[in-house]
């Protein structure tokens, strides 16, 4: 079949990064002897403490593969999170939990379900396959899933992937809660980043209706150890509001051990995150209670209200 590049999306995080390790074996047990775990970005803090605490290595990192190539899409499908000449390879199979955003001249495997993390729908696929989970395959996805579900608090969290959690944690021999509140805290460590680089981590420009707004989200074990920075975050905050003519910037500090987040609110529009919640901004800012998902309580309510 000649060789098959495995990817998930750029900007990887925990979920993008084992599914394509997960797929390589997969394909393996399928007879793919030649399909190979890549990545397109840099692994960020989070997967970094999964792949020591496993002593496994990165998939190897690449920009673009040659026009023409094999390529197998995981826990992406969009093209504008993918690899710039998509148009020009020869996708084999996708599997993904994102809505579709993908459109082919020739048929492919596809296969996306709305469950909280692409593991899930691996661990799926090799239960209808027969094949056993080993140790570090459990592994690799009980972190994802944990990753992406935030301990399977997020309100994306199914009962498939409750399921896989369970099951994942027996074969690895690894307690979810503890392992995965270590694995979360991981990557909430700040230290290292400027400013403007925390304020890109997770940033999505996304429009609620005509209001034209960036949404960043910043996971953290301790709000108060972020809101430390609040001036300086605002400062820049303002500055992008002006370079990239905003409605809105919302800057969403999200509590990982108690599933909330604060705000900050900046811009003209900062008006529709009160009246989208019911809250009063003192300062720029205010605690959304129980608000953890950017893709399932922020988008919605923020474009039902705009
Ligand atoms: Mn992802
Ligand atoms: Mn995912």
């Amino acid at each position: 079949m000649g060789k098959t590049y495995i990817f998930g999306h750029k900007n990887p995080d925990t979920d993008s990064i084992t599914s394509s390790l997960v797929m390589a074996d997969f394909e393996r047990k399928l007879g793919n002897a030649e399909a190979k775990a890549c990545r397109l970005g840099n692994v960020n803090k989070e997967t970094e403490y999964v792949l020591n605490y496993l002593k496994i290595e990165a998939p190897e990192l690449i920009e673009n593969v040659e026009d023409g190539a094999n390529v197998i899409l995981v826990d992406h499908n969009s093209p504008s999170e993918s690899i710039d000449n998509l148009n020009n390879v020869n996708i084999l199979k996708v599997v993904d939990h994102h809505k579709l955003a993908l459109e082919t001249a020739y048929p492919l495997f596809y296969r996306a379900e709305p469950v909280g993390c692409t593991e899930t729908v691996m661990y799926k696929l090799y239960k209808e396959n027969g094949f056993t989970i080993d140790k570090t395959i459990a592994s690799l996805m009980l972190s994802a899933i944990i990753s992406d579900t935030l301990l399977l608090k997020s309100p994306t969290t199914t009962e498939d992937d409750k399921k896989a959690v369970e099951e994942l944690s027996k074969i690895s021999g690894i307690n979810a809660e503890s392992y995965g509140l270590e694995m979360l805290k991981a990557g909430t460590d700040l230290s290292s980043f400027s400013i403007d680089e925390i304020l890109h981590l997770d940033a999505k420009k996304i429009d609620f209706k005509n209001v034209k707004a960036i949404v960043n989200q910043v996971n953290t074990a301790d709000i108060s150890d972020v809101m430390k920075m609040k001036k300086d975050l605002e400062d820049r905050m303002n500055e992008i509001i002006a370079e990239e003519n905003l409605d809105l910037f919302m800057l969403l500090i999200t509590d990982i051990v108690n599933s909330n987040s604060q705000v900050i609110a900046l811009g003209k529009s900062a008006s529709l995150v009160e009246k989208s919640y019911g809250v009063k901004l003192e300062n720029n800012t205010a605690l959304l209670k129980g608000v953890v998902s950017r893709k399932k309580q922020v988008v919605p309510i923020m474009t039902e209200n705009a």
